[in-house]
């Protein structure tokens, strides 16, 4: 495995960026990827393809979803419970098939990554093994404003083992007129706690920002303090280059339905280091399918824990929104991350390039300008857009046309180009739109 720099530099784009539909259609027909768009289904707005940019939020639909599904609702009808074995993709053990692909996806060992529940579950789960807090270290840091499902975990975590959430959450926030954190801020909080932290987990991506965190120093750091560092990769997986393995983290979960395409609520990914894998000492919250395998079906009273990530399994495998994963991973297996990083990289690139077009003419025009809140060195494909002096119309009226984005109050459009499906027609349509409702 490479041992590789976090986050990947941003590669020079050598594209000569222009604010015109010809440029696009041209980048379009250079593009490598371009043929994968045709493999998702798009939502229609006057009998054209919508300009999708919530990847981010919910994927689209790879059209192979259904077959996938399909086949295990065969087998089901032609096994019954005999499908557990017999099945063509055997429900005993489905969750197998998505291991090894999983674990390139992440970076990963395939005995580090397994496919279970929910995100929020999966974090609550590795948190009764890795946050195990003592009177002397009990302190959770985190960043300021995560994703409100965290925020819920974390706190009620922190109840749960009788302390004060305000005394023992560490939130991390941006400075006073800033939007995103300073690494070298969590570094300094880390340092100041170091005596008392237990846990460091925050998001591998903001969600709000899209920023990215430098996830092997913030893990080295915490370590050096003595901590337990885990990440939530809800916004990383599918749109990060992670070397989850390498970069020494000790746990991580994230959902299949945002940049992973597996379908709303599709069950969730969990990463433990393998140096984990053997503990005699970390609890859990135990069900037979975290029992040795292969003596799973004697039903014995002693719980014999499986060496792998695999032993934080509860249930039996969720084997319909599983079969729409695997088809989605196919597709991510097939592409590679790192061509859909490069074609990340050059497809945000140039979003930024024609919002900085638009601001060219309001300047002129003396108007408020756009700002891109997510930095530049620090980012997958999502930006995060302030349209200052705008409110909720300006977002109603770019989804009455047809352009599909995320608002977040007051004033933040998420837009997320993705680069398996999105194209730089798609940037440049959203551009035209925006434009002329400034
Ligand atoms: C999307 C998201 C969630 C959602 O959690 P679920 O358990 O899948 O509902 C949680 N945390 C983060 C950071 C997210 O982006």
């Amino acid at each position: 495995m490479n041992t590789s720099i976090n986050p990947a530099p941003l590669r020079k784009i050598n594209m000569n960026y222009q604010n015109t539909l010809e440029f696009a259609i041209e980048a379009d027909s250079n593009d490598q990827l371009k043929t994968y768009r045709d493999q998702f289904y798009f939502p229609m707005f006057n009998d054209r393809e919508v300009v999708y940019f919530t990847g981010n939020s919910l994927g689209l639909q790879p059209k192979t979803t259904q077959d996938s599904i399909v086949d295990e609702l065969e087998d089901w009808a032609t096994f019954g419970v005999e499908g557990h074995f017999h099945a063509r993709n055997p429900w005993f053990s489905y969750h197998e098939l998505l291991n090894e692909k999983t674990a390139k996806l992440v970076g990963a060992l395939p005995s580090e990554v397994v496919m279970m529940n929910q995100l929020t579950v999966n974090l609550h789960l590795l948190m009764v093994s890795f946050y195990r807090p003592t009177k002397q270290r009990y302190k959770i840091l985190c960043e300021a404003k995560a994703f409100p499902s965290d925020q819920y975990a974390l706190q009620s975590q922190v109840k749960f083992h009788g302390f004060d959430i305000n005394d023992a959450l560490i939130e991390v926030a941006p400075r006073e007129g800033e939007y995103t954190i300073r690494h070298e801020d969590i570094y300094a909080a880390i340092e100041k706690n170091k005596n008392e932290l237990a846990l460091v987990l925050i998001g591998g991506v903001n969600y709000f920002s899209g920023q990215v965190f430098d996830m092997k120093a913030i893990t080295e750091a915490g370590h050096k303090a003595g901590a337990v560092v885990g990440f939530d990769l809800a916004h990383a997986a599918g749109n990060l280059k992670l070397q989850l393995h390498d970069w020494n983290l000790d746990f991580a979960a994230w959902c299949s339905y945002k940049y992973l395409n597996a379908g709303p609520g599709s069950v969730a990914g969990a990463f433990v280091h393998e140096r984990h894998h053997n503990s005699t000492e970390l609890p859990l919250f135990a069900g037979w399918w975290g029992h040795d395998k292969t003596e799973r079906f004697k039903m014995e009273r002693e719980f014999k824990p499986m060496k792998s990530v695999e032993r934080w399994q509860m249930s039996n495998a969720p084997i319909l929104s599983m079969a729409a994963y695997k088809a989605s991973l196919a597709i991510f297996d097939e592409v590679s991350m790192d061509a859909l990083i490069e074609k990340s990289h050059s497809l945000t690139g140039y979003l930024e390039f024609v919002v900085e077009e638009i601001n060219k003419k309001l300047k002129a025009e003396g108007k408020e300008l756009l700002q891109i809140i997510t930095p530049k060195e620090n980012r997958g494909c999502q930006l995060s857009i302030i349209a200052h002096g705008k409110g909720k119309d300006l977002f109603n009226q770019l989804m009455a046309q047809g352009v599909i984005l995320d608002w977040r109050e007051p004033n933040v459009i998420r837009c997320a180009p993705v680069p398996l499906y999105n194209s730089y027609e798609d940037v440049f349509r959203f551009g035209e739109v925006l434009s002329s409702l400034l």
